[in-house]
């Protein structure tokens, strides 16, 4: 008996994947922000939850975007881990590359993080949710178990957010992107760097903190990482062009695993937050990506 409780025992041992004794955390939640320039952390009155991540992991303000500062151009860079010029997405709202891509996977797209997660770790559970459908071309959709959108945000803001409490509460995802566009909507019909931009900034601060409480509701909090970043910043009442607040963004690294520096020094490109998350999980970035991850945040 003794014997057949060891063996079991050895089987159990041998049956535990041992990539995720690698991983930095078992989870990554990623939350995009469309429109989120970086000037406006210090202008932001009420971000509390925004600025506990901060606070208690690290930070930089100074995460350029990829030229031109627009959205699918962005998301994509910041999922598929290289610049524009790779990529091939030129416009706003490209929903093929514009050029040819100068590499593709076997499904023909310029590979993403959610493309080598599946290929690496087939059995990881992948989420990705947006307010803008715009999203759904860039990140290799077939890759991802979960993918839907919000559109009616304007009506109901919280939409997105009961949609990504539900799942994580259902699913502990392994790595799950959701994506506001609110913002930018106020910083085209609004302006940027107004009341009713920060105003905004706050009901989103909100939703993070349902998206961390849904983590702990989960009980995956304690073995998490989340990543906070937008596509691009504006000035007035648009975003496009060369100036530091369109191009400027946050970039936040909080949770397990990952240091309490707040502000960094390390230069941080739009495309390095794919390498980032492939860090977390071990994975092989392929030869054609041009970010790397930022190590300097993890233990
Ligand atoms: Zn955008």
């Amino acid at each position: 008996m003794k014997r057949l409780i060891f063996i079991l025992f050895a089987i159990c041992l041998i049956a535990i994947p041992s990539e995720a004794k690698r991983w930095k955390a078992k989870h990554v939640v990623f939350i995009g922000i469309d429109a989120w320039g970086a000037y406006s952390v210090k202008k932001s009155e009420y971000i509390p939850n925004i600025r506990s991540l901060m606070d208690n992991g690290c930070y930089s303000l100074k995460k350029r975007s990829v030229m031109p500062s627009a959205s699918a151009i962005n998301w994509a860079s910041m999922f598929n881990g290289a610049p524009t010029e790779m990529h091939g997405y030129f416009q706003w709202n490209s929903k093929v590359p514009d050029i040819p891509s100068m590499y593709t996977n076997s499904r023909g797209v310029f590979p993403t993080i959610f493309s080598i997660m599946r290929e690496q770790i087939p059995n990881a559970e992948m989420g990705c949710i947006y307010e803008w459908d715009g999203v759904k071309y860039v990140i290799d959709s077939v890759a991802v178990d979960y993918r839907d959108y919000a559109p009616d945000y304007r009506d109901d803001p919280e939409h997105l957010t009961r949609m990504a409490e539900k799942y994580i509460k259902e699913k502990k995802p392994t790595l799950f992107a959701v994506c506001y566009v609110h913002l930018d909507w106020v910083g085209h019909h609004e302006g940027h760097d107004t009341q009713g931009y920060y105003d905004c900034l706050s009901m989103l601060d909100k939703q993070v903190g349902r998206i961390i409480q849904a983590t702990k509701d989960a009980g995956i909090y304690d073995d998490t990482i989340f990543i906070m970043t937008g596509d691009h910043g504006g000035v007035d009442k648009g975003h496009g062009g060369r100036t530091l607040l369109e191009l400027e963004t946050p970039f936040v690294v909080s949770g397990k695993g990952v240091k309490k520096l707040g502000e960094i020094d390390d230069v941080v490109m739009q495309y390095d937050t794919a390498a980032t998350i492939a860090e977390v999980f071990n994975l092989k970035r392929p030869q054609a990506w041009r970010g790397v991850p930022i190590y300097s945040v993890f233990k």
